[in-house]
């Protein structure tokens, strides 16, 4: 189901625009459908009133979770499954943020990915990237939401942006809570000025070599590592959030010295900062991660050389969980 499906069917029912977003409002919080009446004129058409718990416990359906695996750092990874029995994973981060997946499955293909290595199996559909964050609330306070679980949000721009919309509008997360995060794809930079709600932008860089990159990255738009930053960077400007550069550090892949320079020239100066995620070794991948010490050390020498470097693990690694994992391990196990 879509977001907008839902609000047709409400409005068919005779639900005026504040009808609806007052339904919007107590559902993306958490609350019954009804909640949010205050005065004598609040009260909705008998058909919608009617429709309410059914309509209820179709969005209820939407997310519904799986397992629950939480890590040593607050954060939570969480399978959740879907109507159709697919699973797609969100975490629960430290510091109220919830991270929430766009698609089963991804078409990019990162080597370095457990979801990419399926392919894409289906999109994800705004009312169930918006029944995630729902879900998520009956565990705990979600401020922040990041477009960046399994899928890729380039791909899926339609659901994503109508869930960036309500949950900017009517979802209580502050606009610049919400964080869209891409492989780079022109169509970004154009549809995300235009929208009334303008997410902050996360671009996963991985490498300033575009050889490199289109191996890293085989099915991602094939675009110059420059001419990606100099995009973001406009919209950085254009909304006043900084850009939150992805680096996944891959033992002898990209660590060497000529990529600690390309960074430097791509990135000094510029409005934003680089998350270096040292990868997390998975079994069946050949990738391998680097040491922390390692690590600490290039962050140390790119923010001496003008780059602010934040290193960073990725949440939920202690319960084997990095992106797209539990959901493998959950298809091991029905697919031995
Ligand atoms: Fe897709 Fe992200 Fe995995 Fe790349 S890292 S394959 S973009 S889910």
């Amino acid at each position: 189901m879509l977001i907008s499906q839902l609000r047709d069917h409400l409005r068919a029912l005779g639900a005026k625009p504040a009808h609806e977003q007052r339904i919007l409002r107590a559902w993306l919080q958490g609350q019954p459908l009804t909640a949010g009446r205050k005065k004598a004129e609040d009260v909705l058409p008998l058909a919608v009133r009617d429709a309410l718990p059914g309509i209820e416990t179709e969005l209820t359906a939407l997310a519904t979770l799986r397992s629950s695996h939480p890590g040593e750092d607050s954060s939570a990874r969480l399978l959740v499954g879907l109507l159709d029995g697919q699973t797609v994973e969100s975490v629960l981060l430290p510091r109220d943020g919830l991270c929430v997946s766009t698609q089963v499955g991804c078409a990019v293909g990162c080597v370095f990915c457990m979801t990419g290595q399926d392919g894409l199996l289906r999109q994800v559909g705004s009312a169930e990237i918006a029944a995630q964050l729902v879900l998520a609330r009956r565990q705990r306070t979600v401020k922040k939401v990041v477009f960046m679980g399994m899928g890729e949000p380039a791909h899926n721009l339609d659901n994503v942006m109508e869930a960036i919309e309500v949950f900017g509008l009517y979802g209580d997360i502050g606009h610049k809570n919400l964080v869209f995060s891409t492989v780079g794809d022109p169509r970004v930079f154009e549809r995300l000025p235009q929208g009334p709600v303008k997410p902050a932008l996360a671009v996963s860089l991985h490498t300033t070599d575009a050889k490199l990159r289109e191996e890293l990255l085989p099915r991602a738009p094939r675009l110059d590592p420059a001419w990606l930053v100099e995009q973001a960077e406009a919209y950085a400007r254009a909304t006043g959030y900084p850009i939150q550069y992805q680096w996944t550090l891959l033992e002898g892949i990209n660590d060497s010295e000529a990529e600690l320079a390309g960074i430097v020239r791509l990135l000094a100066g510029k409005y934003g900062l680089l998350n270096m995620i040292p990868y997390n070794t998975n079994e069946g991948l050949p990738y391998q991660r680097p040491s922390w010490d390692k690590a600490r050390a290039i962050a140390r020498r790119l923010t001496e050389a003008g780059v602010l470097t934040k290193l960073r693990d990725s949440a939920g690694q202690d319960v084997d969980g990095g992106c797209g994992q539990l959901r493998a391990r959950e298809k091991e196990k029905f697919e031995p």
